[in-house]
């Protein structure tokens, strides 16, 4: 196909783009060679047959997001050719998400089915060159005619029908003279073709359906392939992006706009999708949730919908941020959920007034307090570090409550809250000891009778103590009863669908601890008045919102929107502010400076020229995401590694991801220990992942051992017997002692919930510690799953 390189590598010109992904490198190349007269104008063309999710989100950052930069616009389309699966309510709801995410398209609202005339023509005028006939072949039938990768296809006995013909029966499917599938119209193009796709695709349909917008008007259906094009032509579009599920598509793509009369030539060009950890990313599976009721609909807050983040507290902004931070690639890859994370927790940093909350209360009364004295405390709303001013006067009176895993009868090592005969500072108040522990019958812990300090108001320290514990706290008598849905990751498995089979087992993966809701929760009477929808960091427990659906000013209902764990901080050597755990002593930034907060859409923190030359470097001339190669570029560390693990033969991505996730991971845990192996061990070490000699989940291991000591990757294998076992002899009696455990998934299996090949894997896997090679364990399992029973 004369274009279908023109997306490829780009030429000498590449300097000039440094900075820029792929697709922005394009289109600054494109605008400057003058091509469409200098006009960028993209879409983003949503099928209204579901939510939108944060996958949806990476793709109209960049539709909208390129355009904007170029001084282009985008078109908002609903691409609606499927009159069986979409409805208007999705629609409003496709719109009002863009728009909070906080793009805008003026005038450009769209729908394909406005073009049904106009690509019924085009098919006519497709018809009437000689380049599409009608097959009145079934399904079936144009299956087994396509042939095979290997071999070509054979052509339909209808595929020389005349024009007159093939006119004839278009017009008499169009009006409806023919039950569904009795026809179709497909382009003639190359039943030898290498792309499957271009041996003479189907154009459209017959349907009789009722479309949601058309209603009975159609009973012909243009195909996807056929429409997409068309769709952009018509409306001018120069750049069309989509995922890399649609790189083969792209012939076709080309085909239909070169061959139909159209005003504009549109070029498609692909990036890899969003796949991102513990959750799911298609509207069809989304859509199973919400049907089988595993979460409360489009908008749980559980959901990777935009619907569902905006209700879990996630602002717009860091949305936008995230989709920044991973950038745009052309391999597609899956994202680390802290990365969200990470955005979230940065943007509401500056947000989100910190309050006092305790979801879990236990009684705690001052027995030296005055009777009836209330105090009011100064307490900030803002941390020291978030340049905002504000403060309330906090209720403290003899009856306080606190968290109840904040006490501890027996306190283990490093535990440094409340416990019998110790003291805790309680946030903005009072050091307290506890004196009493008071049990009802059942052994359950009542009430913690205390003492307090006058002289430590406010946290002055005590005279000649010192105490390490601050807890947060509410006065009992104040507080106000509130609900806590405290949430949590959707899925218990980092790739639910990995194993999960065509039909979708991925339900079996679902955290059951998703949701944990916190009836007895008390919260600082201050926020008694805020608006639904407020958002607060609740200190030491996480960023809550006020449910926007179910929140009353005398029922308070917060959900959780992210905790202030910050594991993503940690690996990357930025600094989460959060204040919020002041007990804990936080680890100094190691490398790079905290990025800077909650810029709308927020670029990499400034780099010295040393390290923007790295960057481009291991971004550009190796290939790297531009989020790997900044954290790489900064580290000078494991940038030298990087480097040595490259020039000792590793394959650059694979060595990138490793040291900027696992490796770090080690290293962040031992913040003062040198480095003790090179780059031609981890070349080693990677070398043995790649020859299947250990397993991933081995691998984590040897890599702990070589951080702690170095050494030789392949004698620790050796040594810790660790190798993976890919010799079936050796696998053959724990797969049959699984199958035998699990009779009824075995009847199950074999009666087609083939989906169930992953749970026996994992069974085998977690028999052998992880060291099975699960390629040879599936096909074990298959050869007894397939063989016939008894
Ligand atoms: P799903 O499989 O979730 O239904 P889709 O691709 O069928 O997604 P569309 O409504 O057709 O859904 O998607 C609109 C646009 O969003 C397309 O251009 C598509 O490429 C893009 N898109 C969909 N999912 C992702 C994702 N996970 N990452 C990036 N872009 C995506
Ligand atoms: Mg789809």
């Amino acid at each position: 196909m004369s274009t279908s390189t023109r997306t490829g590598t780009p030429g000498p010109t590449e300097d000039r783009n440094a900075g820029l992904d792929f697709v922005r490198a394009m289109i600054a190349e494109d605008r400057r060679a003058g091509r469409h007269g200098g006009r960028v104008v993209t879409r983003f063309p949503p099928e209204p047959n579901g939510h939108l999710h944060i996958g949806h989100a990476k793709a109209i950052c960049l539709d909208f997001g390129a355009a904007a930069e170029f001084g282009g616009r985008c078109h908002l389309r609903m691409d609606d050719t499927n009159p069986e699966t979409e409805e208007m309510a999705y629609v409003e709801a496709i719109i009002r998400d863009v728009r909070w995410l906080g793009f805008d398209w003026g005038e450009h609202l769209y729908y394909a089915s406005d073009y049904f005339e106009q690509f019924y023509e085009l098919a006519e005028g497709l018809v009437r060159k000689g380049l599409a006939y009608v097959d009145s072949h079934s399904e079936d039938e144009i299956r087994a005619f396509r042939g095979s990768v290997t071999e070509p296809g054979k052509p339909s006995p209808y595929r020389d029908r005349s024009v007159a013909e093939n006119l004839d029966l278009l017009r008499r499917m169009r009006a409806g003279e023919f039950p569904d599938g009795a026809h179709v119209l497909r382009a003639k193009i190359d039943l030898a073709s290498a792309n499957m796709l271009m041996r003479d695709p189907v154009l459209y349909r017959i349907r009789h359906a009722t479309h949601y917008r058309r209603g009975d008007d159609w009973c012909i259906y243009p195909l996807y392939d056929y429409a997409h094009p068309l769709e952009d032509a018509i409306e001018c579009v120069t750049h069309s992006l989509c995922t890399l599920e649609f790189e083969n598509n792209r012939d076709i793509y080309d085909w239909v706009v070169e061959h139909c009369d159209v005003p504009c030539r549109p070029y498609q060009t692909e990036f890899a999708r969003l796949e991102l950890d513990y959750t799911i990313m298609s509207k069809r599976k989304l859509l199973r949730l919400v049907e089988g009721g595993h979460v409360g609909g489009w908008d749980d807050p559980r959901m990777p919908t935009i619907a569902g983040l905006r209700r879990r507290g996630v602002t717009p902004e860091s949305i936008r941020a995230f989709c920044d931070l991973i950038g745009i690639a052309k391999t597609n890859s899956r994202v680390d959920i802290g990365k969200l994370e990470y955005a979230i927790r940065d943007d509401l940093n500056t947000r989100a007034p910190r309050v006092l909350c305790v979801v879990d209360p236990v009684r705690v009364v001052l027995t030296n307090w005055p009777a009836d004295r209330v105090e009011h405390l100064e307490a900030p709303y803002w941390p020291h570090d978030v340049p905002r001013e504000g403060s309330r006067l906090l209720p403290f009176s003899g009856a306080l409550l606190i968290e109840r895993d904040d006490f501890s009868e027996d306190p283990p090592r490093g535990f440094h809250r409340l416990a019998p005969g110790r003291e805790v500072r309680l946030r903005y108040g009072y050091v307290i000891r506890c004196n009493e522990v008071v049990k009802d019958a059942a052994g359950e812990i009542v009430e913690l009778r205390c003492t307090y300090d006058p002289d430590t108001r406010g946290g002055a320290a005590p005279a000649g103590r010192s105490v390490r514990g601050t807890l947060h706290w509410v006065s009992e008598a104040h507080a106000l009863p509130c609900e806590v849905r405290l949430y949590d990751r959707l899925f218990s498995v980092a790739d639910p669908e990995a194993d999960a089979g065509e039909d979708g087992d991925f339900i079996r993966h679902l955290n059951p601890d998703s949701l944990v809701v916190a009836k007895r929760a008390r919260i600082e009477p201050g926020v008694a008045t805020d608006a639904a929808g407020s958002r607060y960091q609740f200190e030491r427990l996480g960023y809550f919102i006020s449910d926007a659906v179910d929140s009353r000013p005398d029922a308070l209902v917060f959900n959780r929107t992210v905790t202030l764990r910050d594991t993503w901080a940690k690996i990357s050597g930025s600094r989460d502010a959060s204040p919020g755990r002041p007990e804990r002593a936080r680890p100094a930034p190691r490398s790079a400076p905290p990025p800077p907060a909650a810029a709308t859409t927020r670029a990499f923190a400034e780099r010295t020229p040393a390290v923007q030359a790295r960057f481009e470097r291991y971004a550009e001339a190796i290939g790297l995401d531009a989020d790997t190669a900044d954290r790489l570029a900064r580290d000078e560390r494991t940038g030298t590694l990087f480097e040595d693990t490259v020039a000792a033969g590793a394959d650059p991505r694979t060595a990138g991801n490793w040291i900027v996730n696992d490796l770090a991971r080690e290293l962040a845990a031992r913040p003062d220990a040198p480095l003790r192996f090179g780059g031609v061990q981890l070349a080693a070490f990677l070398r043995l992942l790649a020859g299947d000699t250990v397993s991933s989940t081995a691998a984590r291991e040897v890599l702990a051992e070589l951080v702690d000591t170095g050494g030789d990757p392949a004698a620790i294998v050796e040594r810790r017997g660790l190798g993976q076992i890919s010799d079936p002899a050796a696998l053959t009696a724990a797969v049959d002692a699984v199958l035998a455990a699990h009779p009824d998934k075995v009847e199950a299996y074999r009666a087609g919930r083939t989906g169930l090949l992953g749970f026996f894997t994992g069974q085998v896997m977690g028999r052998t510690d992880g060291r099975a090679n699960p390629g040879v364990v599936q096909d074990l399992l298959r050869d007894r799953l397939d063989a016939s029973p008894g």
